[in-house]
């Protein structure tokens, strides 16, 4: 199995001494990941140091070096308790909202992003939490991928494509199998020893920059699959949950 990297939370006023140490070691093997930048973030939690003044054009920087920019929501603040239809996470930014509140919400972020010079058509949702009106709101506005779903390749469902992240990075690592999975990162929270194995699994020659994952082709997942995941992310949920 190989391995992509998503880092989540690329904020202004994220921890930039984590965010430029996991940019190192990226560099240091020429990885580049998929980020999930926040176009308005008020999510307090986020913000640990003072907002860089030149974030977008740092950002864009970014992507035209190669690196994968997603939408990461829009103000990063959970106002539901609805797991969506893909339950790993217990609050959501948009799911249970109704159809044209999330409209509203994408419209209103792709315009942010886009007044920085910053395009994309790739989503990733706060939590992992989104519904079928987060969909159907996301095609309106032009998006076509959701980074989230469990699975070793690109997937089509409910009329987007989605790149799936690791149910468990132990069992992907042990995984002999072909296939692509990506493994998410929150550098503001990460310690010594996440660093550590961070640098251990760049070293492990595993791991692939995430616009590898685009070249892949997209299968079609049926409904069986869909519930299969759903039960899956389900009991993810609830294990951490438990383990809390
Ligand atoms: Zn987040």
């Amino acid at each position: 199995m190989r391995i992509t990297i998503r880092m989540d939370d690329i904020t202004p006023d994220m921890d930039w001494a984590k965010f430029l140490r996991f940019k190192d070691l990226l560099d240091k093997h020429d990885i580049k990941p998929l980020i999930g930048v926040v176009p308005d973030n008020r999510d307090g939690k986020l913000a640990l140091n003072p907002a860089r003044e030149d974030f977008w054009s740092y950002v864009k920087e970014l992507q035209d070096g190669g690196w994968t920019v997603a939408m990461h929501g829009l103000n990063h603040l959970y106002s539901t308790r609805e797991p969506g239809l893909f339950p790993i996470g217990g609050k959501s930014e948009f799911a249970g909202l109704p159809l044209d509140k999330q409209d509203e919400m994408i419209r209103e972020g792709k315009a942010v992003l886009e007044e920085k010079g910053i395009f994309t058509d790739i989503f990733m949702a706060p939590s992992h939490s989104f519904d079928k009106n987060t969909l159907t709101a996301l095609k309106k506005n032009g998006f076509k991928v959701v980074t989230d779903g469990f699975g070793t390749e690109p997937f089509r469902s409910r009329g987007m494509v989605f790149y799936p992240i690791s149910v468990s990075r132990g069992k992907s690592l042990k995984d002999n199998r072909d296939g692509l999975v990506t493994f998410v990162y929150h550098a503001n929270t990460m310690d010594e020893k996440d660093f550590t194995k961070l640098a251990e699994l760049l070293g492990s020659g595993k791991v692939v920059s995430y616009g590898e994952f685009l070249k892949m082709p997209v299968k079609d997942r049926n409904i069986f699959a869909a519930a299969k995941q759903y039960i899956l992310a389900k009991g993810k949920y609830t294990i951490v949950r438990l383990r809390k």
